[in-house]
């Protein structure tokens, strides 16, 4: 087994040693004056490291970092961020601490399935992952005493590669755990620990790595150790793998070894919160524990119940996991009489009426053993209060209790600097700790203050930093080891920066509706090719390695951007992931949303394009309908059903685009302005930017479900 990664520093001096700790805190990445002291050391090897420190500083030569610790104004700038670090890691006072005492220590664990929280660390797949990486993010700003679970796939990096025949071919690529902000945690100075996944059969051994997320440890499980059979190797390899029992072990994994690696780590949460069901097995393992402790188990589940929180994402049944009984019989038969109870008693904790039967469905496990449920926006905790009716006949036409709290992005990451860097010189005057304070609506009413030609001038640039980026890539590859040409024009190679740009990126996930825009393809050609006010579209994103319908969308889609009648200005950009996400959310002027409602149960791409001006053109499901107000973007399809839903959601994206979006985009002031689309990007910043934030979403999980949940837990013991 490899040492720990973080061996591999002996070149750096002492004098700048604390450069180390820094990059393996990813506190780094969301600090932007923190940034500059590893680009500092040397701006290409930033670049070339993929803006990853830990890889950077690995490769950088011994003399690099030899004078930078001797040159006095790198070391000045040095001091400052880690005084600023440490001031971070050791502050006794929070949000959470000023506003909420008890009588005890309290510990909450997260656990989710995916984390999105820098490209160093491939361990998502999409908008779930982001969520939890942004709520972990806030929770160290706001000083929560929390910590998290997640998963060490290996293969969590699914490289895309687009074939000259716009197919999308999966390269993936192991996770280099010595290039990654990760650290092995050990048994002792030279054992790493390893644990055996308590009372299943047959047995599944995890070790552990940390992640750290400014105050917030993440502990991530890893089955790829020699210890197990070749078989359970496998389980953390890959993000929701489609074999049911890979699934089941998997969640298990998660679950009940999370649960237990806490315990064996001294940390005994007071309350958990799951997000989403694939975690669900935790609870069973804390009955159990419950249990074990000589308590019955009705009392078990319920001071299990009263001390969970559980959050739900997926808007229909066929989404949820659900495993044969058969496969937990097989796994859970040692584990029925631990919790007290028989056969029949424990697979009817995860019974759900719709169901066929004969299924353990995890979501239903968790909503009935929670006391804070949740949907993740408000037509989405509508639209699951209908699905879940069955789970509470004993309340019918009543309310059934699933609440919800709308998602929110993490404000520090997903705002662009140079935009920061604005608001800053026009907040700060009258609000110095504005960034503090970024959830008060009020603030950013002073967005107003800016003028417009300023706020147009930083879109702009951020717009040509884009298509740069995306024309450079291309000339890389072209230059570099050659492709066929119409890669190079369909990837991009002719977008122009003063063009009316719409952005399209996402999981091309059937619903997601990626090529909806392309259902007129004439009417679309005559919107893109108007040759005084043209429109060029970019899309991304990836389809999971077994979804071929996914694959034919990017497909077809790649194959409109060879028309030669397109005129190169439709692009699909490969491999899509953070980094990507980055430059589109910032760059481009519109970002189109039109999956099939109510299939998007929040959607969070549009919260960071609104946040930097970028306007959303959506349909109304998701968060949309609680953040359009008629002035800070475009709405569609909130009334439409019948029988051509495609049809009429298409023909209202080209009405709006040739009535609105164009006109509005090209009056433009002799001064090259557009001063009534800048006002309606200060409109979507100033209504969206707070009310969207994690920060407003984590405040809202504190007071409505940790802190309730923490004085059930509390009010018992002490
Ligand atoms: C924010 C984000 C997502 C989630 O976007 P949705 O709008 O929810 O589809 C997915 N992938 C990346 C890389 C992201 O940054």
């Amino acid at each position: 087994m490899a040492d720990n990664p973080k061996n591999q520093f002996s070149h750096v001096p002492q004098r700048i040693s604390g450069l180390i700790d820094l990059a393996y805190n990813l506190w780094w990445s969301w600090n932007p004056a923190v940034k500059l002291v590893f680009k500092q050391l040397n701006p290409q090897a930033w670049i070339d490291s993929i803006h990853n420190p830990v890889k950077m500083l690995s490769e950088l030569p011994e003399e690099t970092l030899v004078s930078a610790s001797k040159n006095p104004q790198y070391l000045l700038h040095y001091d400052i961020v880690m005084s600023r670090f440490r001031h971070e890691l050791q502050q006794k006072k929070s949000w959470f601490s000023e506003n909420f005492t008890f009588d005890q220590h309290v510990s909450i664990a997260y656990l989710s399935a995916e984390y999105g929280l820098q490209h160093s660390l491939p361990i998502y797949a999409g908008g779930l992952g982001f969520l939890s990486g942004d709520h972990l993010k806030e929770c160290s700003d706001l000083g929560l005493p929390l910590v998290a679970i997640g998963f060490m796939y290996s293969q969590g990096y699914l490289h895309q590669d687009i074939d000259s025949n716009g197919w999308q071919e999966n390269k993936t690529e192991v996770l280099d755990r010595e290039a990654a902000p990760v650290t092995r945690v050990m048994y002792d100075h030279d054992t790493p620990l390893v644990a055996r996944v308590p009372f299943i059969d047959p047995p599944i051994y995890i070790g552990v790595w940390k992640v750290e997320v400014g105050n917030i440890p993440l502990f991530l499980l890893d089955t790829d150790i020699k210890e197990n059979d070749p078989k359970n190797r496998d389980i953390s390899n890959r993000l929701y793998t489609g074999d049911l029992e890979q699934r089941l072990k998997q969640e298990i994994v998660l679950g009940i070894g999370g649960s237990y690696i806490l315990d064996l780590l001294g940390i005994r949460p007071t309350i958990v919160h799951l997000n989403e069901g694939h975690p669900a097995f935790a609870l069973l393992e804390r009955i159990r524990e419950t249990v074990a402790d000589g308590v019955n188990f009705e009392e078990a589940n319920k001071r299990v119940r009263e001390t969970t929180v559980f959050t739900t994402h997926t808007p229909v049944p066929a989404g949820h996991d659900r495993f044969p009984h058969y496969l937990m019989d097989k796994y859970f038969s040692n584990y029925y009489s631990l919790l007290g109870i028989d056969r029949n008693s424990f697979l009817r904790l995860g019974f759900a009426p719709e169901d066929a039967g004969g299924l353990f469905n995890m979501t239903a496990f968790a909503l009935k053993t929670s006391t804070f449920r949740n949907g993740v926006s408000k037509k989405h905790g509508e639209v699951a209060r209908g699905m879940w009716r069955g789970l509470w006949p004993e309340i019918p036409g009543g309310e059934i209790p699933i609440s919800h709290i709308t998602n929110g992005v993490h404000v520090p990451t997903w705002l662009d600097p140079k935009m920061e860097l604005m608001l800053n010189q026009y907040f700060s005057p009258s609000c110095p700790s504005w960034m503090d304070n970024h959830d008060n609506t009020l603030i950013w009413e002073m967005i107003d203050e800016i003028p417009d030609a300023e706020l147009w001038a930083v879109h702009m640039q951020l717009k040509r930093k884009l298509v740069n980026r995306i024309r450079e890539h291309k000339r890389r590859k072209w230059g570099g080891e050659g492709t066929d040409p119409m890669n190079v024009i369909s990837g991009g190679a002719l977008l122009d920066p003063y063009t009316l740009t719409l952005g399209f990126a996402r999981r091309f996930s059937t619903y997601k509706r990626s090529d909806l825009i392309f259902l007129d393809v004439e009417r679309l050609k005559r919107i893109v090719n108007n040759s005084w006010r043209p429109v060029q579209i970019i899309f991304a994103g990836k389809a999971h390695p077994s979804d071929d319908d996914g694959k034919r969308i990017i497909q077809k889609i790649y194959q409109y951007a060879h028309q030669q009648d397109f005129s190169g200005r439709i692009a699909f950009v490969e491999d899509y992931g953070e980094q990507m996400a980055q430059y589109l959310v910032h760059g481009v002027d519109v970002w189109l949303n039109n999956p099939v409602p109510p299939m998007e149960a929040c959607g969070t791409s549009g919260m960071k394009a609104s946040l930097n001006g970028v306007l959303h053109l959506s349909i109304l499901d998701g968060w949309w309908p609680e953040g359009y107000n008629e002035k800070n973007g475009w709405a569609f399809g909130g009334a439409t059903t019948g029988t051509d839903r495609d049809r009429a959601d298409a023909d209202e994206i080209y009405d709006l685009l040739e009535r609105e979006v164009v006109p509005l985009y090209y009056t433009q002031s002799e001064d090259s302005v557009p001063y009534k689309w800048v006002k309606m990007m200060k409109e979507a910043i100033k209504s969206n930017g707070p009310r969207f934030s994690a920060r407003r979403m984590v405040k809202e999980y504190t007071r409505r479900g940790y802190v309730p949940a923490l004085k059930n837990a509390t009010k018992k013991t002490g």
